[in-house]
């Protein structure tokens, strides 16, 4: 009923027709059933050192394997889940999945962290931090391999519950990275509060940066602000090998990207990244 709630809201705020409301309440039942029904897929995107060329940690990005639509990218289904409360479960699945995959990492004697997303929602769950630490004492990975990501506008709806609950979470020795930086309303005054340890710029500023001036600059000044407060700068959205150059030109630390690699099935990810590593 709540969920249903939501998404009439949903419909009427924005004003759509009758067919979009039934459409968004029968996907709402879908992704109901696709979370019990381990209909989602955990998808990760290798990080790599500039410096070195190593791997040294990975993103989990979600997929939902629709049984007619085929594989649903996020965009279309996590905004969804955070109107129709059920971005917790949504994100306790996910834990779940990275908790499996930093587990067998470390018992493969090959660790390497992983970065969660939090939705804004998740930050003012209350239990967030406790239902993690209950996770840690069950499988007992070291917390250093687990990475949240955060944007800057999760903090927008109520500052002080979801810094609260990013402290909580620091305490646990977790990291955290301010995810699409720049983009957000109060880049500077959040980072300033946040207790941060990674800024990932923007792919809008990383993709425009070879063609745009402006866009390197923006670039170039977020890296050194980033290094002057202590922080890593990872780019998101590395596409060609003159992003990857000039990135290492201006000393960016880590790479994300195209270039290096898509989202892969965790699976894959495992084969293929994890194994020639450790060759
Ligand atoms: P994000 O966290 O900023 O993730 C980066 C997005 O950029 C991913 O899209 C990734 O596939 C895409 N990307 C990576 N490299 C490139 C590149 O070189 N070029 C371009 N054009 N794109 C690139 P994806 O997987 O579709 O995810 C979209 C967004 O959905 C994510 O943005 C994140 O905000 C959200 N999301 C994904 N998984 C989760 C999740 O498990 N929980 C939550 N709360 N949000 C998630
Ligand atoms: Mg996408
Ligand atoms: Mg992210
Ligand atoms: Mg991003």
């Amino acid at each position: 009923r709540q969920a249903l709630r939501s998404a009439v809201n949903y419909t009427i705020f924005n004003g759509s027709l009758d067919k979009e409301c039934t459409r968004h309440v029968s996907l709402i039942a879908e992704l109901h059933h696709a979370i019990e029904h381990d209909e989602l897929r955990l998808y990760c995107q290798p990080k790599i050192q500039f410096d070195t060329g190593k791997l040294c940690g990975a993103e989990a990005l979600v997929r939902w394997q629709h049984p007619e639509r085929g594989l649903v990218e996020p965009d279309l289904f996590i905004k969804l889940a955070e109107q129709a409360g059920m971005i917790t479960s949504l994100t306790h699945w996910i834990l779940e999945a990275a908790f499996r995959h930093i587990y067998t990492l470390e018992q493969a004697g090959r660790p390497s962290p992983l970065a969660v997303n939090l939705s804004a929602r998740d930050l003012l769950d209350p239990r967030l931090a406790e239902r993690i630490r209950g996770l840690f004492l069950t499988w007992g990975i070291d917390p250093a391999h687990l990475q949240f990501e955060l944007t800057e506008s999760a903090l927008m709806d109520d500052p002080g519950g979801a810094l609260a609950t990013l402290n909580q979470l620091k305490a646990l020795g977790v990291q955290l990275a301010v995810d699409d930086f720049g983009t957000g309303y109060s880049s500077l005054s959040y980072l300033q509060r946040l207790p941060a340890d990674t800024i990932k710029i923007d792919q809008s500023f990383v993709g425009a940066m070879i063609a745009d001036q402006e866009s390197d600059t923006i670039v170039r000044s977020t890296i050194d602000l980033g290094h002057n407060l202590g922080l890593h700068v990872v780019a998101e959205g590395v596409e060609n090998r003159d992003i990857w150059n000039r990135l290492a030109t201006l000393g960016c630390d880590i790479a994300q990207g195209y270039f290096v690699s898509r989202p892969i099935p965790v699976e894959q990810f495992d084969s293929s990244w994890h194994a020639t590593l450790a060759a």
